[in-house]
Parts: structure tokens; sequence; C-alpha cells
């Protein structure tokens, strides 16, 4: 990304949230982002994913320029490339848990999709709660599921907003040894959002915002 800027306005007035953010993440390579609540961490994941469009600046994505894009064709980039785990989950709740993983697998045209999301299912282990609606699952439950559906189109890139946020420490363990394993065993870019520090000091590297600016950028041991 180069020189992103996102503005809000609501009732008349307007809210800068990043300003001239540049920044750019290797292929294959894992990167946190931290900083304090209100710092335009959500915002910045968002623009990257083309989930919401910038008021300014140059947004790639897999070498597609993806700020100029309509909804529409934004969507169809994330269906290619990108899962996406967000804060509250957002899964469908008139969905059950397996059809919730299927809507990307459907969206993708792909055949057969029933057992492959059961399979991703179960890999995040949730075999038996596959028939479940969102509102009869836990949090760390609902929290698993959102991470099938992510893995489920296979995404170059992974993005994760508090993935870990509201997750027991067993379950928190789980989901974060899942995520890793993406990337070392397909080669899955990972950009997390967490206030977790133990969890960013697990990425190659770490990213500071305040207040909509990069404000500190390095490397860690990992
Ligand atoms: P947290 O750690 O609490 O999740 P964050 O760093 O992820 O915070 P954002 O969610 O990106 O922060 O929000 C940054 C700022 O933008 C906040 O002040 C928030 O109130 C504001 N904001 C976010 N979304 C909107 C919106 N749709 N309309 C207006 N203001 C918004």
């Amino acid at each position: 990304i180069e020189n992103l800027g996102k503005i809000y306005t609501s009732a008349g007035r307007s809210l800068t949230v990043l300003d001239k953010v540049n920044l750019s993440v290797e292929a294959g390579s894992t990167v946190s982002i931290v900083g304090p609540s209100g710092s335009g961490k959500t915002t910045l994941l968002g623009l990257c994913a083309g989930l919401d469009r910038s008021t300014t600046g140059l947004v790639e994505l897999n070498n597609i320029r993806i700020d100029q894009l309509g909804e529409d064709q934004r969507a169809l980039v994330r269906n290619k490339y990108v899962g996406f785990i967000f804060q509250n989950f957002q899964l469908l709740p008139t969905l059950t848990a397996v059809e919730n993983v299927m809507v990307p697998l459907e969206l993708r045209g792909e055949k057969n999709i029933r057992p492959k999301a059961l399979d991703l299912l179960d890999k995040v282990g949730l075999a038996d709660r596959s028939h479940h609606y969102p509102s009869q699952l836990s949090g760390g439950e609902q929290q698993r599921v959102s991470l099938a559906r992510a893995f489920s189109n296979s995404p170059r890139i992974l993005f994760a907003d508090e993935p870990t946020g509201n997750l027991d420490a067993e379950t928190s363990e789980k989901v974060v040894k899942l995520i890793f394993d993406l990337n070392r065993e397909a080669g899955t870019t990972l950009v997390l959002v967490t206030h977790d520090m133990e969890l960013a000091s697990k990425t190659q590297r770490i990213i500071r915002i305040k207040g909509g600016v990069i404000i500190a950028d390095d490397l860690t041991k990992s």
C-alpha cells in the first residue's frame, strides 16, 4: 500500500483514521499489526483485504490494484486470494456451521463442497458441531468455524483481526497452531492484528500503529 488514507465522515464530521500509510508485506511472510484501541488497525486490515475502499492511496494485492475496483470486483479478488478472520466472527446466523464454511467454496463454483467443508471443520476440531447454528455455538467454537471458512479457499493471504481475542488459553493455542501451520505448509502470508504481544512475537515482523500512522516497523527473532 502507498500513501493510504482513510477518512470516515458521519453526522457532518470527518475523522482521519489513517494518514499516508506505506506498507509492503512480502509473500509468504508473517506480520503483526499492534497498537492502542482506536488507532486504525481494523481499518487498515479491511483496506488491505479489499473489504472497504480507501479515501486516498494505492492498494495492491497479489499484483492487482484493488483500490480502484468496485465492490463486486473486489469480492472476486477476495474470494480468489484472501481469507479473513473477523474480530466478531461474522458468521451467517441462518446457516449451520458446515453451510457457513461452504459459502466461499460455492462462490468459487467448486463441486462436492459439503465433504470438503466437513473436512475443514474436522481440522479445527468441530466435526461434531457441523450442524449447529452460530447461536448454538460458544464464542471459541464460532471463531473456529470462521477459521475453517477463512481456510476454505486456500488463501494466498490470511488477514486475522484479533484471532485469539475471545478464546481461552487452550483454544487460543489450537487456533494459533492452525494459522501458523497454514503459513508453514501452504506458504500463506499472515497479517494479524492483535493486542497479544506473545502472539505478535511469533510473527517475523511487528508493525506499530498509533493515531493512524505507522510509528515502528521491526523484525522479530521468529
Ligand atoms: P480496536 O483495537 O479497539 O479494535 P482499532 O485500532 O482496530 O481498534 P479501528 O476499528 O480501525 O481501530 O477504528 C479506528 C477509528 O475509526 C476509531 O476511532 C473508530 O471509532 C473509527 N471508525 C471505525 N469505523 C468507523 C466507521 N464505519 N465510521 C466512523 N468511524 C469509524
